[in-house]
């Protein structure tokens, strides 16, 4: 087989992205991770998570990516600030276009995350994370016993192909193989921290065994 600049490539810096970087980076695959903005996803932006196990506390979401961070920094796992802009997916040598280039792996962790659909009303934006919420699970024990107004619900109105949720087996894999999706991306019955790091682990597992089965 032709070389490949990488083992894996994993698009997105979140909690999906950085686990699967972890997992890769112990395998001593030859792995980088492409995150467009700043690692952290959708945790970076959250006020405070209390459902994350390990920290009895609890703790903010920006304290919990430096720490994710700081871990994938211990396991050398290069992180490059790039927002992929294309991919070829259909043989096995999997190109990736970028601002300045493309490169060239086996495998693909795509860990895109999700993004919350606003409703573009006053305050949504100031108040976010401050009595504005986008997610029951995550945030309604912190309004127990108050007056809350739900607007929407994504999560039982729909099934999730239609939304764009990619769709995977049990094993994070996609129909395309040597192409594995992890975290808010897919299409999951849960979005939270916890299940994004448990798909990412899996996903850079597989990858994993799918290189080592393409030798
Ligand atoms: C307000 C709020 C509160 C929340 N509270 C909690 C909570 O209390 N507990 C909990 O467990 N979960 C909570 N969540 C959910 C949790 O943050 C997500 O489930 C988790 O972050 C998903 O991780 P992910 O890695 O799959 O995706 P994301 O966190 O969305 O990360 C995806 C990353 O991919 C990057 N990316 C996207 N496209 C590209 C591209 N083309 N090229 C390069 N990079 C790209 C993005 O910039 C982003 O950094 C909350 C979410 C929100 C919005």
């Amino acid at each position: 087989m032709e070389k490949t600049d990488y083992d894996v490539v994993i698009i997105g810096g979140g909690p999906a992205g950085l686990a699967a970087g972890l997992f890769a980076a112990r395998a001593r695959l030859n792995v980088v991770l492409l995150e467009r903005l700043m690692p952290g996803g959708q945790l970076a932006t959250t006020d405070w998570i209390e459902n994350y196990p390990g920290f009895p506390e609890g703790l903010s979401g920006p304290d919990l990516v430096m720490k994710m961070t700081e871990q994938a920094k211990r396991f050398n796992i290069p992180i490059e600030s790039k927002e992929v802009q294309s991919m070829d997916l259909s043989g096995p040598i999997k190109k990736i276009g970028l601002d300045d280039g493309s490169i060239t792996a086996k495998a693909v962790i795509i860990a895109t995350g999700a993004s919350p659909k606003k409703l573009g009303v006053p305050g949504e934006d100031q108040f976010y994370g401050k009595g504005v919420s986008f997610c029951g699970t995550c945030d309604a024990p912190f309004y127990r016993d108050l007056v809350v107004a739900a607007v929407g619900g994504g999560d039982t109105a729909v099934k999730r192909n239609e939304w764009g949720f990619i769709v995977t087996d049990q094993h994070c894999g996609t129909s395309i193989p040597g192409v594995f999706a992890a975290g808010d991306v897919r299409d999951t019955p849960l979005r939270q921290v916890v299940t994004a790091v448990g798909d990412g682990a899996l996903a850079a597992v597989e990858a994993e065994h799918y290189i080592e089965n393409m030798k």
